[in-house]
């Protein structure tokens, strides 16, 4: 593989974005909306196959299972949660330029908060704002009728823990994990897909007995770092975990720390691993009036588990994904002639495993005896993996394409394909090629797409 660089400018990623099919402005025909994005064909599939994959490792196993609760909650919900009162961003305005922003994101020098825009000192008094987003339920509007669209996930998940524990009958410790969308009114959204008012979150709130707390609070930690490291793949160097400290802490938590990836703007937060004690449960049990106890069969006590929380924004995953794997390569190649030149070309070094597609198959001709198998290799294998067909341009222009959008094994169909019964499949990172026969290419494939890295070189 050739020297490799990564995208330094966020405004590169976004134009790749939109030229590949990935991400496109929301409402872009009547001039956009802000902070807001639509995932076109290739997008949706790569945030899915995120969704799917978190989703696998998450509820693949005994103690911890899923669940889908609505968007809109009981008021009383964020009384309770202390989203009504605690959910707000300190605001202030410039008064020289008039922007607006969050006070704790202010550049400060000498000690003194500047404004981001023109570097005015001169600023209006903190006020606190509120991030949720309010709507009216039914048709009349008044106090009675307001509701929010949730802010988190979360709260989905304690309000439901009675019913899931006495349906599942699951003992302690377990976990309920859900992935559903999430509305903040962000005073200062941007970077892309990095802060929006609309975005998917994937939680998972795993309820522990009081005192086993700080044991799992460790084990998730362990847990989640590793799913970046090795089930994605995520560069190591482009990671980090940043514990905080006790003025940092949320109104709940007890202990908390951030996966941190560093995207071509600085280093952004990933994940929250939280350690949130008995509050969220606490609290509902406090203002619904119904218990929200556990009755432990072993020591025979009822009490209010404690938990841990993880959560990720399933867009700022993505959009980590996308700017750790989208890569410019340049390779030395031999001339005809003997010379040596220099060849680039972008290549999105995605996990197979999430990649959109898996593979594309690539007749060398339009004509149809080629068209007629190449199609029926395409039918053939899209039932166990996502596949393209491409038929248009020369052949190292499709390669191109297919690499720019991650398809980790190019199948080429040619003349002799019609004789040998045998394909050439090429590895998109090594660009290795090699003839595989037609009969054994659905095994060769799902071989090569589980150890990618070994396969091709
Ligand atoms: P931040 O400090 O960036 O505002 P947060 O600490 O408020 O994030 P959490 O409430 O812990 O975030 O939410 C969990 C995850 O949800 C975040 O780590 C992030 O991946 C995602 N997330 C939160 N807010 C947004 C947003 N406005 N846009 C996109 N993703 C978000």
């Amino acid at each position: 593989m050739g020297e490799v660089q990564r995208y330094s400018q966020l405004s590169d990623i976004v134009g790749l974005c939109k030229r590949r099919g990935f991400i496109f402005q929301s409402s872009e025909i009547y001039g956009g909306l802000n902070s807001c994005w639509d995932y076109g064909p290739l997008g949706s599939q790569l945030k899915k196959n995120i969704k799917d994959l978190w989703w696998k490792e998450m509820t693949n196993r005994l103690d911890v299972v899923g669940i889908d609760a609505s968007i809109l909650m009981h008021p009383t919900t964020w009384k309770a949660s202390g989203h009504i009162d605690e959910f707000t961003d300190p605001l202030v305005d410039c008064k020289k330029c008039k922007t607006r922003f969050r006070e704790d994101h202010a550049p400060i020098k000498d000690g003194v908060k500047h404004c981001p825009e023109c570097d005015s000192t001169e600023l209006t008094d903190i006020r606190n704002f509120n991030l949720m987003f309010k709507t009216n339920m039914g048709p009349v509007e008044g106090e009675g009728s307001t509701v929010f669209l949730r802010p988190e996930t979360a709260q989905g998940i304690f309000v439901n823990f009675g019913n899931v524990q006495e349906t599942t009958r699951k003992k302690l410790p377990f976990g309920i994990a859900q992935i559903g969308k999430s509305f903040r009114n962000e005073i200062t959204p941007g970077n892309f897909t990095f802060r929006t008012r609309e975005f998917e979150q994937m939680e998972m709130q795993y309820f522990v007995t009081p005192g086993e707390d700080e044991k799992w609070y460790d084990y998730w930690k362990r847990t989640r770092y590793s799913f970046y490291i090795d089930t994605l793949g995520i560069n190591r160097e482009n990671l980090q975990w940043e514990e905080h400290g006790p003025d940092a802490l949320a109104h709940y938590a007890k202990a908390a720390v951030d996966v941190n990836y560093k995207f071509p703007f600085g280093w952004g937060e990933l994940e929250g691993v939280h350690n949130r004690g008995n509050y969220d449960l606490s609290q509902h049990q406090e203002f619904s009036g119904k218990k929200l106890e556990y009755f432990d069969e072993v020591s025979k006590e009822k009490y209010v588990p404690f938990v841990i929380e993880t959560a990720v924004g399933a867009d700022r995953l993505a959009l980590a994904v996308i700017c750790d794997g989208f890569v410019q390569e340049t390779n030395i190649k031999e001339n005809s002639d003997g010379s040596k030149s220099e060849d680039t070309r972008n290549v999105f070094r995605v996990n197979p495993l999430i990649a959109p597609y898996k593979v594309a198959i690539l007749p060398l001709s339009k004509k149809e005896p080629l068209q007629e198998l190449a199609h029926k290799l395409y039918t053939d294998l899209n039932s166990d993996m996502a596949v393209d067909y491409d038929v248009a341009g020369s052949i190292g222009k499709r390669y191109r394409r297919q690499d720019e959008v991650g398809t980790p094994f190019c199948v080429t169909v040619d003349f002799d394909s019609l004789e040998d019964e045998k394909v050439t499949v090429r590895h998109r990172d090594y660009m290795t090629q090699q003839r595989v026969s037609i009969e054994r290419l659905d095994e060769f494939l799902k071989e090569g797409l589980k150890a990618f890295d070994e396969f091709g070189g």
